[in-house]
């Protein structure tokens, strides 16, 4: 299970998630999944471009 590297809580990860991912996670931040220097998947806020998500 990876953590919100923002709020330190349990994100459900599904166990098909490619890197370039985005989640949108509980405390509102969206999440970047990305393959760290090990290769394995983790998470980091998505910095990029601001897009209207609407709803
Ligand atoms: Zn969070």
């Amino acid at each position: 299970m990876l953590k919100c590297p923002v709020c330190g809580n349990p994100v459900e990860v599904p166990d098909d998630a490619m890197p370039g991912e985005l989640i949108e996670h509980d405390c509102g931040v969206v999440l970047e999944v990305y393959r760290d220097s090990n290769g394995n998947l983790a998470l980091r806020p998505f910095e990029g471009v601001q897009e209207d998500w609407g709803e």
